[in-house]
Formats: C-alpha cells, structure tokens, sequence
C-alpha cells in the first residue's frame, strides 16, 4: 500500500510544501500551514495541472469550432468587456477594491436578467436579504425572477439549486462562502479553491452563469481571488478606488472572448450604471491652463480621448522627483531623458508629475507625443489649445513614429469637434481632419 501522502497548504498565498512551516517562505506569514486531507490534495492537483489527462493530437481540419452562445446582460458595458454579453456555463470573478460597486453592478444585471425571464439567484453572505431588498428599490431592479439568498454555507447554497432551475447566479462574496467539509476559516485560500471548484462544477453540469464578487484589500491581501484567477473562465477587475466618478472594469482572462475590451461605468446616487458618452468623459475641453495635452488611446476596439496633465516645478531637493499615474515611470524618465537632450530643456533641476485624468491607466506608447507636449507646456508655462490632439510614439533617438488605428483615433476626435492633429510624418491620404506633420521631437518645440 503506498503511504499516505501529506501535504501543507499556506492559506495566505496558497503555496504547497510536504512539511509543515511556521512561517511561509513565500508570502511571510506566520502560522498560516494546514494540512490537506486527501479530497483537498485531489483538487489541489486538478486544479493546479492541465496536463493529467493524455490526449492524443488531431488534424486541425478535424476540428470543429466551437460555437459561443451569448446573451446580453443589458448592460452596455459590462457587455462590451465580456466581449458580447454573458455565456452560459461560464464562471466569472469580478474583483476590485471593497466599495467600488461590484455588489451594485451586479444586483442590476441580476435583475435585468431576470427581466428577460430567467430565474436569478443572488447569494449574499456580506448583507442581510433586507439591506439588498433596499438597494434593489434604490436600483429600481425589483423583478419577480430575481431571487435572494442569504447565505454562507455552501451546502445550502447546493440544496437551494434543487429548488429551482436557475440560469444566472450571483455570488457576493466568494470570501464569506465557506464548506463545512473544510476547517479553514472562510476567505481561506482552500476554503476559496474548494468553493471555486464546486461552483465551477455546477456552471459545467448545469449550463448556469455564475458570477462571483472578490474583494481587494489595500494591503494587496489577495488571498481569495488570485489563488482562483486560473480557476475561471473569466477574470474583470476594476481599476481604481471608490474615490473616482468613473470606474474602470478591465479583462485579464476572457475565455470566450478578448480580454483587451474595457467597461467604463459611473457612480450615481443610485448605484453604479453603464457610463454614457465613454469618449467624451476623460477629457475636459474648457480647461485653458498649461500641462494639459489631449491625445486618443484604442482599449480594445474603442478610441477614447485622454487629457494628459504634467507639472514641472522647481526641485528644492537635491534628487528631483518624477512621478506619473496613470503612466509607466520609466518611460517617463525615458521622455524626459530625450528632452534634455534633444530640445536641451534642462529638467534635471525639477520635479515632474504626470497625471492621466479619469483614473485610467495608459498601456500604448501613442500617449508620448501628448505627454511631451503636457511637460513642454507647463515648463514654458503656455496653454495648449483644445483645438489639437497629440498622437505617436516618440523612440528613443527622438523621431515620432507612427501608430496603429490612426484613422479611428482621428475619426473619434474630429467626432468631438478637434479639429488639428499632430502624428508622425507619413501623411494620411483622407485624414477627416487637419494633420500637422511632426517627424522628429524637435518640431514640437515650434509650437511653443
Ligand atoms: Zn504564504
């Protein structure tokens, strides 16, 4: 008989070791090692590996595609960053910070799902059926197929499914579910794993979106969510803090669709709601001041304008400092490298900010042209004119190059009333609106 295998589980990060630790070599924590009995080991390893099963290669002519059948959450944006609307069978994790309305955002879709005549079970193990019954009147979601659980056993969650056949299941949050098969606290990671598993299960079996809300705490104490990121199919997270009008939901791990779309909502007296006119929302175009550019970003399919604010002050330390959010910091230090020695502006003496307003996070490098303009205008200290938008990637001997889905980003400002550009030389043949041609970072200085 082979022996019993043993194996430790650190419920703070989720590393595995055969002996037990007092402190995880991985995260730090102290005490935090229990022992898996063998069903927990079972899951660990299935979900922890692919490749247990041997498959043997086919033809690729061989292969049938596979037809995604989706429906629409009637909520614009959410569908947009599922990548069309919501999948049945599918498991979704939306993470984010707490307060930054998942709980608001999905008890509307509940109930706009269940306005189209499926059954909806939303699972609340954070809030009394009472407090949801309030937001849902707030919410104006109130609709007969919308049903509430309050609940944190996982057992009865399992019983109340033979009650009724349910097609949308909401699950807020996946920390305050526990097994009872588990003695780990709830929001531990084998308690999440085991959750995780068995929701999976019955998404699988029974053909049922499950959504499940995962909170992120300050501390980047993530114990719950990213142990069941590689679980799911679908993984949003929204960017940001509750401080912020705007929210930002983006896709890490789409299954079914890409994972480049993005969801912009906006918080309301009533709740969190898809946001209207995303295009406009990021840029103020009465601001006169200097540091302001204006440039257009593509997240996923959709142009957005973005305002990029810079200040440059006088540095009264001897190390000056250069912050951006909202924009890689290396990059930054790169551009402001290349305008000391190109356009000679000696920046060494001051301190750079760079912000991104909206709370959005710049990924393309088609934001640079705008970034230098918002650092040479508030250096010289001269407004910009709304009138003009920056867009192209600036390398690092100091041309501008030329960057993809030129036209979109032109056609979506000559959209809100811009009426210049300035992109890299390669001169469009139907720009929709005035290009301004600068082929090399000097030429922004005759701007100014
Ligand atoms: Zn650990």
């Amino acid at each position: 008989m082979a022996k019993k295998k043993v194996l430790f589980e650190c419920q703070h990060c989720g590393l595995t070791t055969p002996k037990w630790m007092g402190k995880c070599t991985n995260c730090g924590a102290w005490d935090s090692f229990v022992e898996l009995n063998e069903h927990q080991q079972e899951v660990v390893k299935q979900t922890k590996s692919t490749t247990s099963k041997s498959t043997k290669a086919i033809s690729i002519t061989d292969i049938v595609e596979e037809e995604i059948y989706r429906y629409s959450s009637l909520d614009p944006e959410l569908d947009n960053v599922l990548g069309g609307g919501v999948v049945p069978g599918s498991l979704t994790l939306i993470g984010g910070s707490p307060g930054v309305g998942k709980s608001t955002l999905l008890l509307k879709v509940g109930s706009n799902i269940a306005s189209l005549g499926k059954n909806v079970l939303y699972v609340t193990g954070e809030e009394s059926a009472g407090q949801i019954k309030l937001r849902a009147n707030r919410l104006k979601s109130n609709e007969d197929k919308l049903y509430l659980l309050s609940e944190i056993r996982l057992d009865q969650i399992l019983v109340e499914l033979e009650h009724r056949s349910y097609e949308f299941i909401i699950i807020d949050s996946i920390q305050t579910i526990y097994s009872e098969a588990i003695t780990s606290a709830p929001g531990s990671v084998t308690q999440v794993r085991q959750i995780t598993f068995e929701l999976m299960r019955i998404a699988k079996e029974r053909d049922i979106a499950i959504f499940i809300i995962g909170h992120i705490t300050k501390e980047g104490s993530i114990a719950g969510p990213r142990v069941l990121e590689h679980m799911v199919d679908t993984v949003l997270y929204f960017e940001g803090d509750s401080s912020q009008e705007l929210r930002i939901l983006r896709g890490f791990k789409n299954r079914f669709g890409p994972t480049s779309e993005i969801g912009v909502f906006e918080m309301r007296a009533e709740g969190l709601v898809s946001a209207t006119d995303v295009a406009s929302r990021f840029f103020n175009r009465n601001s006169t001041q200097s540091g302001s550019a204006l440039t257009v970003i593509m997240e996923g399919s959709r142009p957005i304008i973005l305002e990029v604010q810079a200040l440059v002050s006088e540095s009264h330390t001897p190390n000056s400092k250069r912050q951006a959010t909202g924009f890689d910091n290396n990059r930054l230090n790169m551009l402001l490298a290349l305008l000391e020695r190109k356009l000679e502006i000696p920046l060494s003496g001051y301190d750079v900010f760079i912000n991104i307003t909206g709370g959005i996070k710049i990924t393309e490098t088609a934001a640079d042209l705008a970034i230098l303009a918002a650092i040479i205008s508030s250096f010289r200290d001269r407004a910009i004119s709304k009138e003009t938008i920056f867009i192209g990637e600036v390398s690092l001997v100091g041309d501008v190059r030329e960057v993809y889905a030129l036209d979109v980003r032109l056609k979506e400002a000559k959209m809100q009333n811009i009426t210049k550009a300035l992109v890299a030389k390669k001169p469009l043949e139907k720009s929709p609106i005035k290009t301004f041609i600068v082929d090399e970072v000097t030429k922004l200085l005759e701007w100014y």
